[in-house]
């Protein structure tokens, strides 16, 4: 069974079309600018060249409609016919509490990612176009919604409530919700299969580095804590995102620069991390690894914040079995994975094998074999995922 599976923004929309039975990626591409002038779709089917086009997109509809009719051309389409795509799988962003896993999508669904609207004001109303849309062109097909949040739902009241008066977590579910969570997911339970070891007997810490980034410890197969929060701006500094600061900044800063609290989140979301701590030198780090003060400060700062956080998961977990490095980050940077291991894991017994950690975006062992502790890349793999759990649902 084929499953389309769609990661639909504001203005644009990702999708992979992904064999289930056999979990090869058929076709993928992107629609960009969508509602916007100088619309575009990129449509990469499996072995085939890359297809560019400008096509105006009105909206997220006529994105789909270009996505199904892409799939479908009869020159350079990867499927004879929309019967051959069994179901679609949606990343959905924020699923609350109300949401520990997977579903079909049914009104009632739609109406609960309406609700968790609130704690995700720019990505639940994208994410449910792309439903829409889907449903409109593809009727009868399920609809499967796999949420960033559910892999976390597991995490005990301890790790996810903030020490603020209760009733805010009564009355509004101001807690931590992590996200990522099919990133963490998968990747957790890759290393248990290249451990060979169950997954409910593991201690393990993922470290998903990208341009946004989170880290999370799963102990006996349950998410158990994780860096992200309520939003995705709490936690480790990322590419422009702060992560965890003092909130007494805010109104600092909005007392010396006559800032309204939402010009502060914008600079706090989109000005700081690694960009900001380098002087607007660059968010993306293959930039700060140029030699210059700037870069190694926002270096040394993020290795340090994430060698903290690895530590604090140990210290939850009282113990870890092996750590994962994974996304744009994780899985590239030999210098940033090297620092945080070489310079502050020295006690949990771990050696890199610098050979081995030469190697970027595959799947590879980069501890030595006498480590106490196993540091894995796992390249992540979040459109099979949402493929699969989709699956197991429509089956
Ligand atoms: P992601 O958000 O997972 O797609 O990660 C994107 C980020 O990965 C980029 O902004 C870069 O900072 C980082 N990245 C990609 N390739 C490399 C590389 N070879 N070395 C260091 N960082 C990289």
């Amino acid at each position: 069974m084929n499953i389309l599976v769609i990661n639909c923004g504001s203005s644009s929309l990702k999708f992979q079309l992904i064999d289930a039975q056999t979990e090869k990626l058929t076709a993928k591409g992107l629609c960009e600018r969508i509602g916007i002038n100088g619309s575009q779709i990129t449509f990469s089917p499996a072995g085939g060249e890359k297809i560019v086009r400008q096509a105006p997109m009105a909206d997220h509809k006529e994105a789909i409609q270009l996505v199904l009719d892409a799939l479908t051309d009869e020159k350079t389409g990867v499927v004879k016919s929309l019967n051959e795509i069994g179901a679609v799988g949606h990343r959905i962003v924020h699923g609350g509490e109300k949401f520990a896993e997977a579903t079909v999508i049914t009104p009632e669904v739609k109406q609960a990612i309406r609700d968790c609207a609130d704690l995700a004001p720019l990505h639940n109303p994208a994410n449910l176009i792309g439903v829409d849309a889907c449903e409109a062109l593809m009727p009868g097909v399920p609809m499967v919604a796999v949420f960033d949040t559910a892999f976390h739902q597991t995490m005990p009241e301890e790790a996810y409530l903030y020490a603020i008066p209760y009733r805010y977590y009564e009355t509004y579910k101001i807690r931590r919700y992590g996200f990522h969570g099919t990133s963490h997911d998968y990747v957790s339970h890759r290393a248990a299969e290249i451990l060979g070891k169950p997954y409910e007997d593991l201690k393990i810490i993922v470290c998903h580095l990208g341009n946004g980034a989170s880290i999370s410890a799963v102990k006996n197969g349950r998410c158990v804590d994780t860096s992200m929060g309520m939003t995705p701006l709490e936690g480790l500094i990322m590419g422009t995102r702060s992560g965890d600061l003092d909130p007494a900044i805010l109104e600092f800063i909005a007392n010396k620069e006559e800032k309204s609290i939402g010009e502060i989140m914008t600079i706090l979301n989109k000005e700081s991390g690694v960009l900001g701590l380098s002087g607007g030198l660059s968010s993306d780090f293959r930039d700060l690894e140029n030699g210059s003060v700037e870069g190694a400060r926002a270096l040394k700062a993020f290795v340090h914040r994430t060698a903290k956080y690895i530590g604090s998961y140990v210290a939850a977990m009282n113990g870890v079995d092996a750590i994962c490095f994974t996304a744009g980050v994780g899985e590239n940077s030999v210098n940033v994975r090297n620092a945080i291991c070489s310079e502050h894991l020295g006690y949990l017994g771990i050696t890199i094998d610098q050979e081995a950690n030469q190697k970027r975006g595959e799947e590879i062992e980069i501890s030595t074999p006498d480590s106490r502790t196993k540091v894995l890349v796992i390249p992540t793999n979040e459109e099979l995922a949402i493929a699969r759990q989709t699956y197991a649902l429509v089956k």
